[in-house]
């Protein structure tokens, strides 16, 4: 299965699976699309638009689903109220690939739910945010067998850019979200660090300047500074619109504390993000706000200008 004569059954076309389908469909591949919004379904060009999972996910090599979160995807897969799931509706040698970014503990469950049915599953949870979805550029962190993914590869090569293996079932999902808490840490404390540095009289990017190589060096200062005026073309320089949403953030978070939770691991650094996120949301309103609008919590009279 390395052609693009592949089928592919894809479930979820919002800002991340729609285009996502769109990059499959353009590298030539036949798509069926199904999403609960019928306007996404028939807003795919060049795929088949069908009525139901089941109907997408029927007589394809591959299933791709793209869904919120971890109930979506167990009981897209595992069934609910009675409905039978997709394990029981596909055919035996059909692969499954899960890019949504969703617990681990339900990442587990349904790829051996799948096994259990002779099925290969992924996770493969992504990154590059919903410009990476539209230029085929994303990043995936996936989670099984190296055989399933040497099927993947060829689709995965058709809407992203790097592919990284992370190990078993659910490995994608935990990488990710270490990925993401270091990356809410990180941009905390960039963001009180420029904070503490103008009210003592410092110009925001002199003092990134110095910071970016000096120890205090980070992705956050590097390519995306949170401080209002200092880097052309990031959120910051456009009133935090766009970018990675907050809401998506505390999202992640909340996926690292339950991760933690099943571990056993304390994560006093992440816990302490996703409440200052939780802060930052409620006290500005900020859940559709990029996350480097975190600087508004360490600097409030930028909110106003
Ligand atoms: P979205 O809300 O825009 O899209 C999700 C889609 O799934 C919706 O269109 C919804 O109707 C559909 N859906 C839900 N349940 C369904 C079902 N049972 N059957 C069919 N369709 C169903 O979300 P998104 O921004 O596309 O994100 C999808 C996933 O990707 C999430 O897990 C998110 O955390 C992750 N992610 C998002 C970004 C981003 O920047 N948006 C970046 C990386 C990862």
């Amino acid at each position: 299965m390395t052609s693009n004569s592949t089928t592919i059954g894809f479930v979820g076309l919002g800002n991340m699976g729609g285009p996502m389908a769109a990059n499959l469909i353009k590298a030539g591949f036949a798509v069926k699309v199904f999403d609960l919004v019928p306007e996404l379904v028939a807003g795919v060009s060049g795929a088949e638009g069908c009525s139901s999972a089941a109907q997408a996910a029927a007589d394809v090599d591959v299933v791709i689903s793209m869904l919120p979160a971890g109930r979506h995807v167990r009981s897209l897969y595992l069934g609910a109220e009675g409905e039978p799931g997709l394990l029981q509706a596909v055919r035996a040698e059909t692969l499954i690939i899960d890019c949504s970014t969703i617990d681990a503990a339900s990442a587990r469950a349904v790829a051996e739910a799948a096994q259990q049915r002779g099925l290969q599953m992924l996770d493969a949870p992504v990154s590059g945010g919903t410009a990476g979805a539209e230029g085929g550029t994303l990043t995936f962190i996936v989670g099984g067998a190296d055989d399933a993914l040497e099927r993947a590869r060829p689709l995965l090569e058709a809407m992203g850019a790097n592919i990284f293996h992370a190990g078993g079932a659910g490995a994608g999902q935990v990488a990710k979200i270490c990925n993401n808490m270091l990356l809410a840490v990180l941009m905390s404390g960039t963001a009180e660090a420029l904070a503490l540095g103008v009210e003592n009289g410092l110009d925001p990017a002199v003092l990134s300047e110095i910071m970016k190589v000096s120890s205090g060096g980070n992705w956050a200062l590097n390519v995306y500074n949170p401080y209002p005026g200092v880097m052309d073309g990031v959120p910051a320089s456009r009133e935090y619109q766009g970018g990675f949403l907050v809401d998506l953030m505390r999202k992640d978070l909340g996926l690292a504390l339950a991760t933690a939770q099943d571990s056993g691991s304390s994560i006093p650094m992440g816990s302490l993000a996703h409440n200052l996120y939780q802060v930052h949301r409620q006290t500005h309103e900020a859940g559709g706000l990029d996350f480097s609008s975190i600087q508004w919590l360490f600097r409030p009279q930028l909110k106003d200008g």
